[in-house]
């Protein structure tokens, strides 16, 4: 079952890159076929097989040889290692889906933060559809939860993007309401607080290191991202390992 789990991660992960490097340009995530950027070789089945094809191949085009990006692979196996990981931690229940569904929109927003710095609205529309329309079947406890843990996410960035004149961007905005819905108003809190705070070390080591230049946009979306699985997986542990250190 889990390796069920594991290879349907790496296909959807393998679908995850199209979506995440196509939605932004307003191009179709079905044509046209995936294709060589360089030399246009259209990829046949045996080239598109997860991970397995790119080690393969060696990471290169099998026509002209250009490089592949080593990105689609980790994006890959870590869309698959991410949906094994979910059952194990929640065991097998219908939360599942939520979790599945929440880690697909953090995949995808971290290809299309990282590669264009944006996240698009489209993809932010159609998750939180996904995950409304899967709070009313498996609603967290109060069921309102979800409404508010909405309100506050976007609230929250509004207001910081407001007092930090632009610190925060529209998208990050919009992706903390959507959060909100799957994770509830304690654990999106959490997610944000987990966020900044990784967000600042990896900022302050890379200012130390002279790899980031103060002013430099960084993309925020990648430790949104880490903030919302860890405070969804591990929120309860957390708060508790967190106020059993304070008495
Ligand atoms: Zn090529």
């Amino acid at each position: 079952m889990l390796i069920a789990v594991f290879i349907y991660g790496l296909l959807l992960g393998s679908f995850y890159n199209v979506v995440g490097l196509r939605v932004p340009n307003g191009e179709s995530i079905v044509k046209p076929r995936s294709h060589c950027p360089k030399c246009e070789h259209v990829l046949s089945p045996l080239e598109l097989i997860p991970v397995i094809s790119y080690v393969c191949l060696r990471g290169r085009c099998r026509c002209c040889k250009a490089p592949v990006s080593l990105v689609y692979p980790l994006i890959e196996l870590m869309t698959g290692l991410l949906f094994v990981a979910a059952p194990l931690l929640l065991g097998w229940s219908a939360e599942l889906l939520i979790a599945w569904t929440l880690i697909s929109l953090i995949v995808i927003i971290w290809i299309t933060d990282i590669k264009y710095m944006l996240i698009p609205d489209k993809i932010l529309l159609v998750f939180a559809i996904i995950l409304v329309v899967e709070r009313i079947f498996i609603p967290l406890t109060p069921w309102w939860d979800s409404i508010a843990g909405a309100a506050v996410g976007f609230g929250l960035l509004l207001f910081i993007a407001v007092i930090s004149k632009g610190g925060m961007g529209g998208g990050d905005i919009k992706l903390y309401g959507v959060l909100g819905i799957a994770l509830g108003v304690k654990f999106v809190l959490l997610s944000f607080f987990i966020a900044t705070l990784i967000g600042a070390v990896y900022g302050g080591l890379g200012l130390l290191s002279g790899k980031l230049k103060r002013g430099n946009p960084i993309p925020f979306g990648p430790f949104i991202g880490i903030g919302a699985l860890t405070a969804y997986f591990f929120g309860n542990d957390i708060i508790t390992w967190y106020l059993h250190s304070l008495l």
